[in-house]
């Protein structure tokens, strides 16, 4: 192989040291890539991939892209999953003797973006990290742009719905736990996680406490309330992969924070999906989802915040209730609201800004937004004063103003900045006296050049003369070539165009000499300037994401108590007795819908047992039974979907509403509606039941949804039958049971506390209406073929549908669960019939009727057999 030239050698150095990467090799204005990375990213990049060394025999395959653009090329890289790091040069080429220094500034994944571009506002980006033990598995996850750092210790069976609630862009873990798949860590579609691997001796656990200590700068762990568990392990694992991608200190992971999942609502992946809380089931879209109907926030940050409690509501009234006093106040004070959310609007989002001021990666607009945000504080502050609200009081109090920040940058940068330092023009005038006199200068050498070239131009005679500027020979003055014989002799020729010529004079290089070393000394010293602004505002981190935070929170409470006021909800009433009384409950994503009052509003009742008049014993357990699409679906999610806005804190769209904490929320939809997914649907259908029934406890709420419909239907109201008494005898939770087989109103029958309800169908003549209005009692028939009807299935399919039923309504199904269907008509006989609601007779049958076979001889008898039997094989 040929020797490579030092350049190259470098590169194979660095590119070594980044295993696992795409490497983007700083070369001039260019980030070049070579060898399989620029074979990979001209694909995922659409860069042209050229060679370099051509004329070897192996030349090197080589793709690359203009500097300014990294930020749009590292967001396509980051999406199509890959890893990048960048390698930039790190001293002036000016400056370099031989070859200039370069080194890895950053590594990019998709779990530690902090760049604005390459991030969603509304959506969190958490790291995650998995260390497994021995019966427990350790969990770490960290926001690096807002600075979050949690972890929890979970049994192995609950990894998978903790990651579905983190939702991280990247997950980090032990390579041998990778290769024999242990924690069958596997995909779902909406995930779109990627999974790094990460050598097992990154997975210490001594290791882990050392580094985590030496962050925080303490000796133990115990003031986090942290105790020596995996999670310390996965911690730890997780600092040591952002310390070596991010290059950087990290002042702005201030504590780390242990999640303790008792304290919160548990809502599985599937329960998730099936409620479509933050994506829809068809088309993973946020705008049709709970999530997408209550973010009324007007900041990022509260989008973000909203989000998180979306996904883990509470679990202990007196947390519930505080947030409920403070939507309450909001929502009693329209001025108030509207003033807080207005000076919202007016701020930036606080907590990324303020990451990237830590990690030393702020622009000089970054830190006009800061200002700007935290000019808004004090009014924000003012506003909140005085409230009765305890968490309103709280909040306020941890609103820190920074004045000396917002002085600091105010004094020094520019009202409307450029986006980077490099482009100068940063700093305000009068704020450094030395700048000042670079920039006087800079200004005095333009002047003085349009002086000069007015000069010249008389002195010669050439009217177009023209000073030019280059990188190459820097000013010079231009003459076109009709004019070359009027150029003086002192003119010195530097170079020769088509059209014209250029020279440069003494007079000219003496001055361009001054005017750059002041433009040079002018950036120089911005950079120092605004260095050093950066590290002044740095000092306040601590305080701006406390500040950050409790802005958060204050537009979450403002966006509930708007969408409380705006939708017309009330606030619940709770209680740690297992039972739901919703009196005038809407689905609140269908309410927001459907045209106004279309909506037909229902009372769920579960488990009540006071005797007073207006709350009857009620079950526990409801089977309703109806019709497709009468509302059974709509129903019971909205029961389940209340109780979740309910320990968020939120007010709900009901006129009243009592709601027994729930410790869990359990939600499946039946196999048909997760056809779209593709998967084994009557195996997921039977593997999710089976995780409801091994752990719902007394205190949760389970919706089933058609349970069973994925088998043939003897299997399938078996299977529900016993399901239903399992829940009901065993784990004695709420359950609410949506089926359209009628067998299984007879459950109540034998069980206690189950109640049958039924959706309230209209019937007249031909037609049927659905009400949509759940009442006692067990549904009469079902109207599918109606169903069907309003569906646009063709006319002759539903009118054969009704042949059918009626068949099979006299004799129900054969024993081994088929129906019995009746032979198919054929065309001629359908051709024949009057109507299509009458079954007029075979002809055949009419003469068959018609015969006197009393008075028939022998002969006669089978010659009238031959004729009927020739009338049949006419008509095929
Ligand atoms: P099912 O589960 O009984 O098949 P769904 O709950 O899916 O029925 O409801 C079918 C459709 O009926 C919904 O898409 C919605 O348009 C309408 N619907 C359901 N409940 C209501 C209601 N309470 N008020 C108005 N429309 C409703």
């Amino acid at each position: 192989m040929s020797k490579l030239s030092p350049m190259m050698e470098r590169y194979m150095e660095v590119k070594g040291q980044n295993p696992g990467t795409i490497l983007l090799f700083r070369m001039g204005d260019f980030y070049e890539l070579f060898y399989e990375d620029a074979q990979n990213a001209a694909k995922v990049l659409g860069l042209t991939l050229t060679s370099r060394d051509k004329a070897s025999d192996n030349p090197t395959p080589m793709a690359g892209f203009p500097y300014h653009q990294l930020d749009a090329y590292l967001q396509k890289l980051i999406r199509a999953g890959f890893r990048a790091a960048i390698c930039d040069q790190v001293e002036d080429p000016k400056k370099a003797k031989g070859l200039v220094r370069r080194e890895v500034t950053r590594v990019v994944t998709p779990g530690t973006l902090t760049d604005d571009e390459l991030l969603d506002p509304r959506q969190s980006n958490f790291l995650a990290c998995v260390a497994p033990a021995k019966s427990s598995i350790g969990l770490a996850w960290l926001e690096l742009s807002t600075g979050r750092f949690l972890l929890t210790e979970l049994e192995p069976s609950q990894l998978q719905d903790e990651l579905a609630r983190i939702n991280p862009a990247e997950c980090l873990i032990p390579e041998s736990a990778a290769k024999d798949d242990k924690l069958q860590m596997r995909r779902t579609e909406q995930q779109s996680l990627v999974l790094t691997m990460r050598p097992d001796w990154c997975f210490g656990r001594d290791e882990a406490r050392r580094l985590l200590n030496e962050h925080f700068g303490t000796k133990t762990l115990e003031g986090f309330d942290i105790d020596d568990s995996p999670a310390v392990t996965a911690a730890g694992a997780l600092l040591d992969y952002v310390r070596e991608t991010q290059r950087t200190a990290l002042p702005h992971i201030v504590r780390i924070e242990a999640w303790r999942r008792s304290r919160h609502m548990i809502i599985d992946e599937a329960t998730r999906r099936s409620l479509e809380l933050a994506q829809t089931l068809r088309d993973g879209r946020r705008d049709f989802t709970l999530l997408g109907v209550m973010d009324e926030t007007c900041t990022p940050m509260g989008s973000r915040l909203l989000a998180e409690w979306l996904s883990s509501p509470l679990t202990d009234i007196e947390q519930i209730t505080q947030r409920q006093d403070a939507v309450e106040e909001l929502v009693n004070q329209l001025t108030l609201r509207d003033d807080v959310r207005e000076l919202l609007k007016e701020t930036y989002d606080l907590q990324r800004l303020t990451s990237r001021i830590a990690t030393g990666r702020c622009s000089p607009r970054d830190l006009v937004c800061l200002a700007r945000t935290l000019g808004q504080l004090p009014r924000l502050r003012a506003k909140l004063a005085e409230r009765k609200s305890k968490r309103l009081q709280t909040l306020e109090q941890r609103i820190e103003l920074c004045p000396e920040a917002h002085a600091a940058i105010v004094a020094a940068v520019v009202d409307e900045p450029p986006l980077t330092i490099a482009d100068g023009g940063v700093i305000r005038p009068g704020f450094n006296s030395d700048l000042d006199e670079f920039r006087d200068l800079m200004r005095g050498g333009r002047q003085w050049m349009a002086a000069y070239q007015q000069k010249e131009i008389e002195r010669t005679g050439i009217p177009n003369l023209k000073i030019g500027f280059n990188k190459v020979f820097g000013y010079y003055l231009e003459v076109t070539a009709s004019h070359s014989a009027k150029v003086p002799d002192e003119y010195i020729r530097k170079q020769t165009l088509k059209n014209q010529e250029r020279y440069i004079t003494p007079e000219l290089k003496e001055y361009e000499e001054k005017v750059l070393r002041a433009e040079d000394r002018a950036k120089l010293l911005e950079q120092e300037l605004f260095a050093t602004l950066r590290e002044q505002v740095a000092t306040f981190v601590p305080l701006l994401l406390r500040t950050a935070d409790s802005m958060a929170e204050i537009d979450v409470l403002a966006a509930l108590s708007t969408l409380a006021a705006n939708a017309g909800y009330c606030r619940p009433m709770l209680t740690t007795e297992p039972i739901v009384d919703i009196r005038d409950g809407r689905h609140p994503v269908l309410d927001r819908l459907l045209p106004g009052g279309q909506f037909v509003p229902n009372d769920v009742r579960l488990g009540l047992k006071s005797a007073d008049d207006d709350r009857q014993a009620i079950g526990r357990v409801q089977i309703i039974t109806g019709p497709n699409m009468a509302g059974k679906s709509t129903y019971i999610r909205q029961a389940a979907l209340i109780t979740i806005m309910a320990q968020m804190g939120s007010f709900v769209p009901a006129k009243e509403a009592l709601i027994g904490i729930a410790d869990r929320v359990f939600a499946r939809v039946g196999a048909s509606d997760e056809l779209a997914r593709g998967q084994s649907t009557f195996m997921v259908e039977m593997t999710e039941t089976a995780r409801i029934l091994n752990s719902a406890t007394a205190r949760s709420l389970v919706i089933l949804d058609e349970i069973g419909r994925g088998t043939s239907t003897y299997d399938g109201i078996s299977l529900a039958w016993a399901i239903t008494e399992h829940l009901h005898d065993e784990i004695q939770c709420r359950t609410m049971f949506a089926t359209h087989y009628h067998e299984l109103t007879d459950l109540t029958t034998t069980l206690k506390h189950a109640a049958n309800w039924n959706v309230a169908v209209q019937e007249s003549n031909d037609d049927v209406v659905f009400l949509h209005r759940i009442v006692e009692g067990a549904a009469g028939r079902s109207y599918g073929i109606h169903v069907a009807k309003i569906a646009g299935v063709p006319r002759r399919v539903t009118e054969r549908a009704t042949t059918i039923l009626a068949t099979l309504e006299d004799e129900h199904i054969t024993a081994d669960g088929r129906p019995k269907v009746p032979q198919r008509e054929t065309t001629r006989q359908r051709r024949q019939q009057k109507s299509l609601f009458e079954f007029p007779e075979d002809p055949l049958l009419q003469e068959i009727r018609k015969l006197e076979v009393d008075s028939l001889s022998p002969i006669q008898a089978l010659q009238e057999l031959y004729r009927l039997r020739q009338q049949l094989t006419d008509r095929k």
